[in-house]
């Protein structure tokens, strides 16, 4: 079998800089790219030989340089927020040396469950966007989805992050993923939930292996 393990900390999708901390993720998501091989994008692979520190990540990124990038995405293959402390110190780092550049997160929206504790306002004045999974419109479809290892709690847990995030970040949107599954339907359901909380919704796409 091969090994794809390698140390690729920060790669480039289009004008984004992503950072990859982590392999974890408290959910097994049915559609989760990790699935489909080892890279995004013709990404090196990112599965991690072992999990960076801040300085490898704040080297990496000073490697592959900030000038034509138009943000930093702490996305990766895992949950960013399974590192919360080093993605706010990445995170403080690359608000003081690049001023002016976006932060984005792509996250499960687990990180209250994660930590153990409220973590919203930790991202204040750190991240310009938060993009939170909601994946499903009820629980019982979103532990069916995204078994999450927190069973159904997940599903209120990601709602009351994304609401109280809105109070420290100035933009946080939610998304399902336009897999088969995904139907008028459901995705109408779904907008209901966003609607009801008062956070956008978008369909992002899905990439089949
Ligand atoms: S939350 Fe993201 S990283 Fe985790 S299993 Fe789901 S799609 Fe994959």
């Amino acid at each position: 079998m091969t090994d794809y393990r390698t140390m690729t900390i920060a790669y480039r999708v289009g004008k984004g800089l992503y950072v990859n901390l982590t392999n974890r993720c408290p959910c097994a998501c049915t559609f989760c790219i990790r699935q489909n091989g080892p890279g995004v994008y013709g990404s090196d692979s990112l599965w991690l030989e072992r999990e960076p520190t801040v300085e490898e990540t704040v080297a990496a990124i000073e490697a592959e340089g900030c000038s034509s990038c138009d943000e930093l995405v702490f996305c990766g293959y895992g949950e960013p927020t399974e590192r919360l402390d080093v993605l706010l110190a990445v995170a403080r780092y690359v608000r003081t040396s690049f001023p002016g550049l976006p932060i984005r997160v792509n996250t499960n929206g687990l990180s209250d469950l994660i930590a153990g504790r409220p973590t919203a306002a930790l991202f204040a004045g750190l991240v310009d966007v938060l993009s939170v999974s909601l994946n499903a419109p009820t629980a019982e479809e979103y532990v069916k989805l995204c078994r999450p290892k927190f069973g159904a709690a997940a599903f209120d847990a990601l709602q009351k992050f994304a609401v109280d995030a809105k109070a420290y970040v100035p933009s946080v949107v939610m998304s399902v993923v336009g897999t088969p599954d995904m139907t008028p339907e459901k995705i109408a359901d779904c907008q209901a939930v966003c609607d009801r909380i008062g956070i956008p919704l978008r369909v992002r796409t899905y990439t089949p292996s």
